[in-house]
């Protein structure tokens, strides 16, 4: 059998599909993005036979490798770039790193560049970023460092305080959430719905330091930064238990393909190229060419509102009215380069750190503002974006002396106003590069190809419904006990993927919390 790992995810069927048909599952999954395979890991650990059953060719979901250009050489995190949240407990209980994963933490963790020349790097290693604050704005030290402080007292308290992790299991309520940060009023404010321009404002004065750190708060959010919750999606961000942000090495794909080789050594049977076109409560699924699998328990890592299209019988059920009110509509475009060079950087054109970092483009809060209201009416205005280069840790994803850049750009519509995705798509991957050659003018010139995906196009090539990044909006009102839990009330189905509790990213406990959930129920 070859390592998931070396065939970039694209296992094909362990077996014919009769084959398969005729065994009865404890469990069948469907869909093999990276909760699915951990959902698999976990019930196959546990001694059940799980089969996991993906739509397309290959493995990983959101969270994939790919080769979309003429030098096949370059290796494309097509969508998710860059690991934060994956749960350390499903890095050492699947024993990962002897599957091959390895991250290098982004140290510089953000660099940004202004209008007037300047520039701020933000460090691991506080007293870096305080110093480096204190050269443009030396009022702001105190404030920035207790807005920083802020994040890290929430994180805490959610990650290992006196409830221990909350991501792990049920969601809190309302109530023992309040009771968790009964002691500190600005916490709760983050949690329950302050915009993250609020709570900058509260902070800090500087206009280049707002515009460094507003774009936390919107990132992947059909929000901008005045609008009510927006803090709360940087918290979310922030809870990082593995160190912070950084590249895993030869591509973010790599996560979900050790995580199958994981799930493949503990027994599960994973098939790729196997679209499950409907899900029958009580009996298991029935695949897109007719076949019926029988099993105890079907466990979806589709997006909801992909779910209940696969559950003929959800009407009326408790599951499909949340589905009907779930909102998930994505406001971002992805932009995949090959590079020939790294760009010049007008405010730092010789240093090389800066690549180490994320690079945040962002010109004002105001500006994000307008860009997100633009959209809303149908107008791409790609205004803030974040750009991440992997080679310069790994040069293991590009060809000798060339690099990548993944590009996450906002705010773009999922339905245009004139003209359509189809029509527009180059004209709109333009205008993110338009926005980059304010503070890096040979930006167009350094690229040699590009993929541009936006929200139909995520939408079709992972199946994320709106193309939403997180299967729905991670904001106050979607997130704790508001969010989908594994158990649907559906006899036998579960949800395992990012719509469910603990919310989206490459985090893997959204399928640990499933797989208990199943395991438990099994009894
Ligand atoms: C552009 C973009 C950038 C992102 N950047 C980051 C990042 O840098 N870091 C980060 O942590 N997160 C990032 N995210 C978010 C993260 O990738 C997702 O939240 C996460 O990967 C979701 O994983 P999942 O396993 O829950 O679901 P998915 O990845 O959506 O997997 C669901 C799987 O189910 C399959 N499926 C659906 N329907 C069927 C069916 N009928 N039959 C069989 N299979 C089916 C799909 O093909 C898919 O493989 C990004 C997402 C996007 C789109």
């Amino acid at each position: 059998m070859t390592a998931t790992y070396d065939s970039l995810g694209v296992v094909g069927l362990p077996a014919p599909i009769s084959e398969l048909a005729a065994r009865s599952w404890d469990a069948v999954i469907v869909g093999g993005g990276h909760n699915g395979l951990t959902a698999a890991a976990y019930l196959a650990m546990a001694g059940k036979s799980v089969l996991v059953l993906e739509a397309r060719e290959r493995l990983g979901g959101a969270c994939t490798l790919e080769t979309p250009f003429a030098d096949e050489r370059f290796l494309v995190s097509p969508c998710a770039y860059l690991v934060g949240l994956l749960h350390p407990r499903v890095i050492e209980e699947l024993d990962l790193e002897r599957f091959g994963y390895r991250t290098f933490t982004a140290d510089p963790n953000q660099w940004t560049p202004f209008e007037d020349g300047t520039s701020l790097f933000q460090w691991q290693d506080s007293s870096r970023t305080a110093a480096a604050v204190k050269e443009i704005a030396p009022n702001d030290v105190d404030g920035f460092m207790a807005y920083e402080a802020l994040f890290e007292r929430i994180r805490d308290r959610l990650r290992s305080g006196p409830r221990g992790d909350v991501w792990l299991g049920d969601s809190p309520d309302h109530a023992a959430l309040e009771e968790l940060f009964v002691d500190d009023v600005q916490a709760a404010e983050v949690i329950f719905g302050a915009s993250i321009a609020d709570v900058i404002d509260n902070h800090v004065k500087d206009e280049r330091l707002k515009a460094a750190l507003h774009g936390q708060g919107v990132i992947g959010t059909f929000a901008g930064p005045h609008d009510p919750g927006t803090a709360w999606v940087h918290a979310h961000h922030s809870l990082s238990m593995i160190g912070g942000w950084g590249f895993v090495e030869g591509g973010m794909g790599r996560v979900s393909f050790c995580i199958a080789d994981s799930a493949r050594e503990s027994g599960a049977v994973i098939a790729a190229g196997a679209p499950v076109a409907e899900i029958i409560p009580g009996q298991g699924v029935r695949l897109v060419g007719g076949e019926l699998i029988n099993a105890k328990a079907v466990i979806s890592n589709a997006d909801p509102v992909q779910t209940s299209s696969l559950l003929m019988s959800a009407s009326g059920t408790a599951f499909q009215s949340k589905v009907d009110s779930w909102a998930i509509t994505s406001p971002v475009v992805k932009l995949n380069c090959a590079l020939s060079q790294l760009p010049t950087f007008t405010a730092s054109p010789n240093d090389p750190t800066i690549f180490k970092a994320q690079v945040e483009i962002a010109r004002s809060i105001d500006l994000t503002q307008s860009a997100c209201d633009a959209a809303r009416a149908g107008i791409a205005q790609p205004e803030w974006c974040e750009l991440y280069f992997q080679t310069p840790y790994d040069s293991s994803v590009a060809p000798p002396g060339m690099h990548t850049m993944s590009v996450f750009a906002q705010y773009v519509p999922y339905e245009l106003a004139q003209g359509t995705w189809d029509t527009r798509r180059e004209e709109i991957g333009d205008g993110v590069l338009d926005a980059i050659a304010r503070f890096a003018p040979n930006i167009h010139e350094c690229v040699i190809e590009r993929q541009v995906l936006g929200p139909p196009d995520v939408e079709e090539k992972v199946g994320l419904t709106g193309g939403h990044i997180f299967q729905g909006e991670i904001l106050p009102e979607q997130m704790w006990d508001q969010r989908f839990s594994a158990r649907t009330g559906i006899d036998g189905v579960y949800l395992c993927g990012a719509a469910t509790h603990p919310g989206g990213s490459v985090m893997g406990v959204n399928g640990r919390n499933a797989a208990m959930a199943v395991l438990a129920d099994l009894k």
